[in-house]
């Protein structure tokens, strides 16, 4: 029955402990009790016993009462001993937290948070604790020296108690797996650090213009800094589709940075139609996370007018992104290119093309233009060719490819690097090849 009376009695005679502190070693006992009010229990009880003993002349008493009254720093237990005129000392403060794991500590630290939370749009957050190495070891080592095993950890306490403020003021649940803002604090220095978590927007893009880059293409020659040949911009290309589709979000959603991820990309002379392509932006340190999405469609496409056109967006998740990029590399992807011969195209030719060209195995080499990447053969099928006849010597074609096939040398043979391939069928070679990119399996 005395057990934890006599476990807290031994650790209050020899280290001075708060009610936090004393009654974090029996957290896991009776599940709902805080801490504080634990350690405050016990501190009163040890000192209505030595009260009681005191009463019946028991002398030996005294010693518990002013262990409580100064080790523990219990009020009840002071206010007794100074009427019986012990002399007790002071000044004595914590042992593990050094009297930093206080209420008004805590409310303070609370308070200033939700200050600063108000300028931020969040559904749940979390609180995360920084300890001192040292206190940390203070605590594990009482553990250890009275073998402990109930116990939690000093994190725990501090994590909770302004939690719960923070979710009685603002009334925003605590959500562990995917909180949208983290909170560090460190009640040891008085300090915190508020962390908005990424919003992710997924959506397709149409490029409807050549010549737009995905990502910021630094000017080759003056690498960024700005030269006549780049128009003092520093850019190969003025505009890219992360820019064009990023900006607007950004400052809609009060972000500081982004990240553009897309399902694969398209050379810079492709367009994309149809469809269009799956992306997924990430908007880092959000203040905002509520904006209406067809408000922010508006704004980006208002923004990229006549260049990059957006639809479909919703709100995903960074398992999206991972999900996204895996699916990519081999999503099959179909393609309109509007081709001109050097000589004019045999009709029956074309037929015979769109009959073999059907579930066939492509070899590929790297293709000449990028064998800088590396020379290796990608054995990738090609799953249907559609051809009409546009002109004398002009054929569009629909070509649907396993995603990683380079299409214009399916078309035009990159010097027999690509086997088989359109031009050899046709027995005449391409001049001029626009390609755009109709649809990429999501
Ligand atoms: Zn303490
Ligand atoms: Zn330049």
């Amino acid at each position: 029955m005395e057990e934890i009376l006599n476990l807290a009695y031994r650790m209050l005679q020899k280290y001075a402990l708060c009610d936090y502190c004393l009654g974090r070693q029996f957290a896991r006992l009776l599940s709902g009790v805080g801490n504080k009010a634990r350690g405050e229990a016990l501190k009163v009880v040890l000192a209505m016993e030595a009260n009681m003993k005191l009463l019946m002349n028991d002398k030996d008493a005294a010693n518990v009462l002013k262990i409580v009254a100064e080790n523990g720093m219990n009020k009840y237990a002071k206010k007794l001993a100074k009427s019986l005129n012990y002399q007790i000392n002071e000044t004595k403060t914590c042992y593990v937290c050094e009297g930093k794991l206080i209420d008004e500590n805590i409310r303070r630290m609370a308070e200033e948070i939700i200050e600063e939370l108000k300028g931020y749009e969040f559904s749940n957050f979390l609180i995360g604790a920084s300890v001192p190495a040292h206190v940390k070891e203070r605590d594990d080592q009482i553990k250890a020296e009275f073998a402990l095993t109930f116990g939690e950890e000093i994190k725990s306490d501090i994590t909770r108690e302004i939690g719960k403020i923070i979710e009685g003021v603002m009334r925003k649940p605590v959500e562990f797996a995917t909180p949208d803002i983290t909170i560090i604090v460190d009640i040891f220095s008085g300090t915190f650090t508020i962390k908005s978590n990424p919003v992710f927007i997924k959506g397709y893009y149409r490029k409807l213009q050549p010549n737009i880059p995905q990502a910021p293409w630094i000017c080759r020659k003056c690498r960024g800094k700005g030269c006549d040949a780049c128009g003092h911009t520093g850019k190969e290309y003025p505009d890219s589709i992360s820019e064009l589709i990023g900006d607007p979000a950004l400052s809609l959603f009060e972000a500081l940075d982004y990240k553009f991820h897309a399902a694969g990309r398209e050379d810079v002379d492709v367009t994309v139609l149809g469809t269009g392509r799956p992306f997924i932006l990430e908007l880092k340190s959000p203040r905002k996370r509520f904006v209406q999405l067809n408000q922010l469609q508006d704004a980006i496409n208002e923004h990229a007018k006549g260049k990059v056109e957006v639809s479909s967006l919703s709100y995903a998740t960074k398992k999206d992104v991972r999900d996204m990029k895996a699916k990519s590399a081999i999503a099959s992807k179909t393609y309109v290119a509007l081709v001109e011969f050097d000589s004019s195209v045999d009709e029956s030719k074309l037929k015979e093309v769109c009959e073999k060209f059907r579930n066939l195995l492509i070899h590929q080499r790297t293709p000449s233009r990028i064998l800088r990447r590396g020379d290796k053969v990608r054995k990738k099928y090609l799953y249907f060719v559609e051809a009409e006849k546009k002109g004398d010597r002009i054929v569009e074609f629909k070509i649907k490819a396993q995603g990683g096939l380079y299409i214009k040398e399916v078309i035009n043979g990159d010097g027999g690097r690509t086997v088989p391939n359109i031009a050899d069928a046709l027995g005449t070679a391409p001049i001029n090849i626009t390609l755009s990119v109709l649809e990429v399996e999501g």
